[in-house]
Parts: C-alpha cells; sequence; structure tokens
C-alpha cells in the first residue's frame, strides 16, 4: 500500500511517497513559491528528477497538478491508489499527545491552536484542506510536533509565571521536533542494539530551528522549546533564550514596535544576528578566515548548546547516548567536536577520527573510552508520520 506524507508551508507543499508497510520511498518533491507566477514542481523518483515551472495558484492546485504528473512518471495512477495521507501540523496543543486520524473535529481543534501557532497552524491546515479536496474519501492523519513532549511533567512544562496565564491562555511549554527527537532517539537504540526502555539520553536538533531533548526511558522529560520555537538554544535566525524584559526595553526605550521586536528576534537573531549568515556552513567559513562576528556566533552557539546538555545530563542522572541530528548536527564535525570538549565533566569523549571519518550517515562517533556514547543519526521525519499512519489506520 502506498502512504503520501505532506508538509505544508504558507507557500510550499513537501512531500514523500512511500510504500509500506516496507517503508519504501518511492518519490519525493515538493511545490515551492506557490500563489507565484514562477512556482515550481520538483520531483525525484527512481533516480531521476522532473522539475517543471508554471503558476501554482494555492495548495489545491499544486495537489491537482501533481496528480496529473505523477501517472506520465510511473509512479502512481492517481490518488485513488492512496491507502493514506499522513500531515506533519505543528501545534497540537494538550489535546494531541499522539497521532489522530483527521475528521472535523480534529481540524476544528488544529483551527483553535491557531493562536499559538499563527504561520504553522494555517499552513499546515492548508495542504490538509486541499488534500482532502483532491481525495475526498482518503483517510488523513496528522502527526503533531509537540505530542511526542507531552509526556514532560510539570516541573518541565510550567513557567513560573500567574496561574491563570496557564489556565485560560494555554501559555506553558509544548517542544517542537517532537517527530524528529522520537525517531531518532528510538533509532539511535536499536543501533546500539538496547532497549529504548533502558536507556538515558539526549537528543540534539541541530538544523535551521534547534531544539535539544532529554529522553528518559523513551519518554521527552525536557526539551529547549517552548510555548513556541522560539525558545532554547542559538537557531539560524531565533534568538533563543533571551530575558525577556529586552523586549520592554526596545520597545520603551528604543521604541521599536512589537512586531518589529517579534520579527527581529524570529528571523534576524540567532547565527545571522552575530555572524550574519543563517547558514552554518558560511559561519565555519568566516571562521577559518579570521572574521570575528562568525567566531563570536559559533562560540555563542555551543556555549549555548554544552549549558542545556549538562543540565539534561544532571535531570536525566546518567547519560547513555548524546545523539546528533539536523543539517548541523549530521554534517558539522567541528560543532560535534567543540560540544563533545566541552563535556568532558560528563566523561563524554568523542573520538575525532570516527567524527571526521566519511562514514555512513549513521555511526557512533565515541572513543572507546567514553562513558556515554556518541551517534549522528539522520533524522526522517516523514517517514515516521508515514509509519504512524499506518499505525494507526491499519494496525489498530
Ligand atoms: P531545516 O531545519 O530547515 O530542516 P536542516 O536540518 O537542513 O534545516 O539544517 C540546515 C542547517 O544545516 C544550515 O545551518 C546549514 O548550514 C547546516 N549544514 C548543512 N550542511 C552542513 C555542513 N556540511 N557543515 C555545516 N553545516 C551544515
Amino acid at each position: 500500500m502506498k502512504i503520501l506524507v505532506l508538509n505544508s508551508g504558507s507557500s510550499s507543499l513537501k512531500f514523500k511517497l512511500y510504500h509500506m508497510p516496507q517503508k519504501e520511498l518511492l518519490a519525493e518533491g515538493a511545490a515551492e513559491r506557490i500563489g507565484e507566477e514562477n512556482s515550481l514542481l520538483w520531483i525525484r523518483y527512481k533516480g531521476k528528477e522532473h522539475r517543471e515551472e508554471g503558476r501554482l495558484a494555492d495548495h489545491a492546485v499544486a495537489l491537482r497538478t501533481l496528480e496529473a504528473l505523477l501517472p506520465r512518471l510511473g509512479i502512481l495512477g492517481s490518488y485513488r491508489e492512496l491507502s493514506a495521507a499522513g500531515h506533519r501540523v505543528v501545534h497540537g496543543g494538550e489535546e494531541f499527545s499522539q497521532p489522530v486520524r483527521i475528521d472535523g473535529k480534529v481540524l476544528d481543534t488544529i483551527r483553535k491552536l491557531i493562536p499559538l501557532a499563527p504561520l504553522h497552524n494555517p499552513a499546515n491546515l492548508l495542504g490538509i484542506e486541499a488534500m482532502m479536496e483532491a481525495a475526498p474519501k482518503l483517510p488523513q492523519v496528522a502527526v503533531f510536533d509537540t505530542a511526542f513532549h507531552q509526556s514532560m511533567g510539570p516541573e518541565a512544562y510550567r513557567y513560573a509565571l500567574p496561574r491563570e496565564w496557564y489556565e485560560t491562555y494555554g501559555v506553558r511549554r509544548y517542544g517542537f521536533h517532537g517527530t524528529s527527537h522520537e525517531y531518532v532517539s528510538r533509532r539511535t537504540a536499536q543501533l546500539m542494539g538496547r532497549s529504548i526502555g533502558e536507556l538515558q539520553m539526549i537528543t540534539l536538533h541541530l538544523g535551521n530551528g534547534a531544539s535539544a531533548c532529554a529522553i528518559s526511558q523513551g519518554r521527552s522529560i525536557e526539551t529547549s522549546m517552548g510555548l513556541t520555537p522560539l525558545e532554547g538554544l542559538v537557531m539560524g535566525t531565533r534568538s533563543g533564550d533571551i530575558d525577556p524584559a529586552i523586549i520592554f526595553y526596545m520597545n520603551r526605550h528604543v521604541e521599536l514596535d512589537l512586531s518589529d521586536i517579534d520579527t527581529k528576534l524570529n528571523k534576524a537573531s540567532g547565527l545571522k544576528g552575530l555572524g550574519g549568515s543563517n547558514d552554518m556552513r558560511r559561519i565555519e567559513e568566516g571562521m577559518n578566515e579570521g572574521e570575528e562576528d562568525a567566531k563570536l556566533a559559533f562560540d555563542v552557539f555551543i556555549h549555548r548548546l554544552v549549558k542545556y546538555v549538562g543540565a539534561y545530563a544532571t535531570l536525566l542522572g546518567r547519560l547513555d547516548a548524546l545523539v546528533f541530528t539536523g543539517g548541523i548536527g549530521e554534517h558539522s564535525q567541528m560543532v560535534r567536536q567543540r560540544v563533545c570538549e566541552q563535556l568532558g565533566i560528563l566523561g563524554i569523549e568523542i573520538d575525532e577520527n570516527l567524527n571526521s571519518a566519511v562514514g555512513p550517515s549513521e555511526r557512533a562517533i565515541h572513543a572507546s573510552s567514553s562513558r556515554s556514547e556518541i551517534w549522528i543519526v539522520p533524522t526522517d521525519e516523514e517517514r515516521v508520520i508515514a509509519e504512524a499512519s499506518y499505525r494507526i489506520l491499519f494496525e489498530g
């Protein structure tokens, strides 16, 4: 059977088509610049790539165009051959701690959560609604970025704020990247040949967005993102942790308005704010060329990470594995080296040769004397969404 996984943004729609339960990837691609004159639809399949440009007015048009293209490329006859569609949904609030089959009530709840994720949930809904229009009878599943972290206790998810902010307005820590943290932790346990139920782990998802997660026996007990993805680590363009009084200061003293501050914290901070680029490759190049701003951006990024790992190891009481994933976690040898070097107090020892070797993408990089194992495990959120969709629809 075939399952289509969709990750819908406001002007893009990424997709992967799987043969299940084998989890074989049949095709992947994206519609980009939806709504503009020069939209792009690209698809990779059987070692080939097809690209076409032309206006895709909205998400529904993008999905219909894809449906017309699939038989021409010999990938799928039509959406009628699909058994399910799985969707990434960013915010599931406290309502969803598991993937769910989408019905009218689920859609209403995702809509109700829009104030908590004003950019993401409406974009995710566009993809769901477009797919419902394109294939009205197809079962659809929502998999939430927040769900894995619903296992956090109140000591981790509550802010020390007036109680009614939580009770009336839902102000608490939710955490994101849950699908990724869950996948890489389970995969690492498999690679270690151990049961996830006996392991204490820290997973570091370091991409454009970045978050850390402390995982005890397969359950998230703490993560670095909060009410929104702005909290926590230094990211590509997001600040991560700051003193909230900075906002009042910039608003009252500098007279920057709140929406400007919001944009600056989300889009002009992090690596970009400090080092001029949100691309870690560029920051590393800059460092090698002796640029001070790039070095500072890198140092702040590492310092924040080390602080989090140290704190999480303490919460976990024992650290069996530290796992790197996301574009930076998977590819930046320098980030892994520097983080691990500063974690000597935990008995963590990276093997420099394993770390720098061009090896398989999933691999262990710790020295044999290291107290904790260190792993690189590429994340695969779409595959988890396909698996979750299969599980809840066809395995009861
Ligand atoms: P997203 O969060 O958008 O999915 P990715 O997980 O693809 O992003 O991660 C993007 C980040 O990965 C960028 O900062 C990019 O610079 C970084 N990255 C990719 N390849 C490398 C590399 N070889 N060395 C250092 N950083 C890399």
